[in-house]
């Protein structure tokens, strides 16, 4: 038996169509067309997409799944979110937080998502958040990839603790140091806070990500300084500015000098497309902002964009369902992003770019990569996120790790077809090439 699973007649995100994929021990190792040979199993595809699996950079896991526990957000905002999250912090227990983490990852792996990077609150002095997602992270290893984000959450200097906190999560083996440096008590607290946060990553070699100006506030350029500190640290690569928010609302000449040092600095960005639209604009009369940094710039001057989830049935956000195709989907939507490249990089912002922020290794459709794949409902990437695509089969590893029957109603008109398959509906004239 020379392949142990052997996909047949795939679309792929490049546009290839037709292509079959050979997995063996693992790992692809081939992608041609009509490739033959026995297999454990065979999938034919039958001409619908298979990508690498879809990746979220930008989660709160200690958080999910907790809505309205103890109470709900009256004004939507982000900051009775996270005075919410505060009332939640002294009730929560270690188990609790695993077991809602578990349920997550299950709905997660359902979605074809299998990668994930959380925030992790340390402004608890207990760090039961940490112990709890340093578990999960054991615990789910062999079907999905977690990393952790050491995030102080009610910020680094203004929460008394949170500074020897944080330091005490990277000791215990959290990976990424996070910050928040609006949420400080002065835009100089915040500049201070991005530097030592910087200093911190440097010195232990570890990778930044800071929840950056999620405000509507113009002004707020830490954006500015972290670009700054990535250049001076030779952090190159390495950091993420989370959702720069600001960025929507900033004067466009500032925007057009930012933009080039963000590039120059080669910080990865992260919007949350979800999150920003229901929480950013809530000062607003009409018109409101949309609250979504400026996606097509960035991405037309080289900077890797990434889109986050955020969160998933939580303090910030009552909806979400580990869909990436539905962040990218909004993402189409709040950043005008209709043209066909457009929502083809939309869809790239799930999939490799956020590979690249993870420092996954082995992600991709070639050979020698590891076979971790998802075949969709859809026939190329921008019906993917037209449909929100059932994920038919997500495979890990080689393995068929979960499963969801196609998506089929049963008509009943006179005169009219017996059943109705979505995804059959994809526009002809419209190919995405
Ligand atoms: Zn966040």
């Amino acid at each position: 038996m020379p392949f142990d699973l052997l996909i047949k007649n795939a679309n792929l995100p490049d546009d290839r169509i037709g292509m079959d994929i050979a997995v063996t021990g693992g790992k692809i190792v081939a992608v041609e067309s009509d490739i033959t040979g026995q297999a454990g199993r065979v999938i034919d595809a039958g001409g619908r997409l298979v990508t690498p699996p879809f990746i979220d950079i930008h989660f709160h896991m200690d958080a999910t799944l907790s809505l309205g526990t103890p109470r709900l957000n009256q004004s939507g905002t982000l900051l009775e979110g996270i005075q919410l999250w505060g009332e939640l912090k002294p009730l929560l227990d270690k188990q609790a937080i695993i077991e809602r983490a578990l349920r997550y990852c299950d709905l997660a792996v359902a979605q074809g998502l299998l990668a994930v990077r959380s925030h992790v609150d340390v402004c608890d002095d207990r760090l039961v958040g940490v112990e709890a997602l340093l578990e999960v992270r054991d615990l789910v290893r062999d079907y999905l990839d977690l990393q952790l984000v050491a995030f102080p959450q009610d910020g680094f200097y203004r929460s008394p603790t949170a500074a020897g906190n944080l330091v005490r999560a990277l000791d215990m083996g959290v990976e990424v140091v996070g910050g928040i440096p609006h949420f400080e008590r002065t835009m100089e607290d915040g500049r201070l806070s991005v530097r030592a946060l910087c200093e911190i990553a440097a010195e232990r070699g570890l990778m930044v990500d800071l929840h950056c100006d999620e405000t509507d506030d113009p002004l707020s350029r830490h954006i500015e300084t972290l670009a700054f500190e990535t250049q001076r640290l030779g952090l190159q690569g390495r950091v993420a500015g989370s959702h720069l928010t600001s960025m929507h609302s900033m004067d466009n000449y500032y925007a057009s000098k930012l933009l080039a040092l963000i590039a120059e600095a080669e910080i990865h960005c992260v919007p949350n497309p979800l999150a920003n639209i229901v929480l950013q604009g809530r000062h607003d009369v009409y018109p409101k902002r949309r609250g979504m940094m400026r996606v097509p710039e960035l991405m037309a001057l080289g900077v890797n964009v990434a889109f986050g989830q955020d969160s998933c049935m939580d303090p910030w956000y009552s909806f979400g369902s580990a869909d990436m195709l539905e962040v990218a989907h909004m993402a189409v939507h709040t950043g005008h992003m209709t043209s066909r490249d457009a929502v083809k990089s939309c869809f790239r912002a799930i999939t490799e770019n956020p590979a690249r922020v993870f420092g996954l290794g082995g992600y991709g459709l070639a050979p020698g990569c590891n076979a971790d794949f998802v075949l969709l409902e859809a026939r190329d990437t921008i019906e993917a996120i037209r449909l929100k695509a059932n994920r038919l089969s997500v495979v890990r590893r080689g393995k068929v790790i979960a499963e969801t029957a196609p998506r089929m109603a049963m008509l009943s008109l006179e005169g009219r077809p017996s059943t109705v398959e979505p995804w059959r509906y994809a526009p002809v004239e419209a190919r995405s090439s």
